[in-house]
């Protein structure tokens, strides 16, 4: 590569700062918030994964484009983390103890990220520790905000960016981590299910379901994503415990087929790989109970 080609691409501007300053309601701080420019042609779409993660293909111009990176919203002084509609919208009441979590919240960042700066352009360092400190933070949030399903999005997104940093970096221990992320999101996204089952948390307050952020597949994308994560992630050592985690699953797809015909909110598409994954599932069953 060109040294003028290199200096191109270090000039190409991929973000910009939204005019209107945040308040911090924790600590006060006030600072902008970057966003990513979404001209025309700057992100190259590749395909979905079997997580519904879109991938993109990496722009001539711009190189490797990262939106995930952007949506959470992060305090640069205490560290407090929420999606950009929720930040304002802690409890009074948890204020304090928010503040005093503050030296916790940079000590827990830097025992992934020795170095974290979110003062500086986010790069996918930054960006997966948003998604980290934004499962803390949402502990804070009224059960309006969906509290349970916000940390399971932003568990998966952080796995997510995780199995990126292990292809960049491998032998960092990111995809132990990131493992350890797939496992949260599991357990949150079987946790909000249940909220949503009995109205603690209600389901339709959620704007965006994605899971990530080209497409929101909603709640039947909900039912998909937490049954997928419980066959990829959830092992268990006894075959017994393995197999009832599998056929509970298997209960929370068949939800998705019970929904009646595909409609807008409901593409085909999900109904076709859940249907592919009713019988992965069914199959691995069999497998176990034979093996
Ligand atoms: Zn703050």
């Amino acid at each position: 590569m060109s040294d003028k080609h290199t200096e191109e691409k270090k000039s190409y501007k991929v973000s910009f700062y939204l005019k209107n300053p945040i308040t911090c309601p924790v600590c006060g701080n006030i600072f902008k918030k970057e966003e990513m420019l979404t001209g025309r042609g700057r992100l190259i779409t590749k395909d979905i994964t079997d997580e519904l993660r879109r991938r993109y293909e990496p722009s001539k111009k711009a190189g490797e484009l990262m939106p995930l990176i952007y949506p959470v919203t992060v305090c640069p002084s205490c560290y407090y983390s929420a999606y950009h509609d929720d930040f304002p919208n802690i409890k009074d009441e948890y204020i304090e103890i928010a503040l005093s979590q503050k030296v916790k919240r940079h000590h827990d960042i830097t025992l992934i990220f020795p170095i974290v700066d979110f003062k500086k352009p986010r790069n996918i360092f930054t960006g997966t520790a948003s998604y980290i400190l934004s499962v803390s933070c949402y502990a804070f949030h009224p059960k309006e905000s969906t509290p349970t399903f916000m940390k399971a999005l932003s568990a998966l997104r952080a796995a997510w960016l995780f199995s990126d940093l292990e292809q960049k970096y491998p032998g960092q221990n990111y995809e132990k981590v990131g493992i350890f992320m797939y496992k949260k999101a599991m357990g949150f996204y079987e946790q909000s299910i249940e909220y949503a089952q009995t109205g603690e948390e209600r389901i339709d307050n959620i704007k965006h379901f994605g899971p990530d952020l080209d497409k929101s597949y909603g709640f039947e994308g909900l039912l998909y994503v937490a049954s997928m994560l419980v066959y990829k992630y959830g092992d268990d050592p006894d075959p017994e415990s393995r197999i009832k985690m599998l056929e509970s699953a298997k209960r929370t797809i068949s939800k998705i087929f019970g929904r009646g015909k595909s409609s807008k909110s409901k593409p085909s598409f999900i109904l076709d790989r859940s249907k592919d994954l009713y019988e992965e599932i069914t199959a691995k069953i069999e497998e176990l109970k034979t093996g």
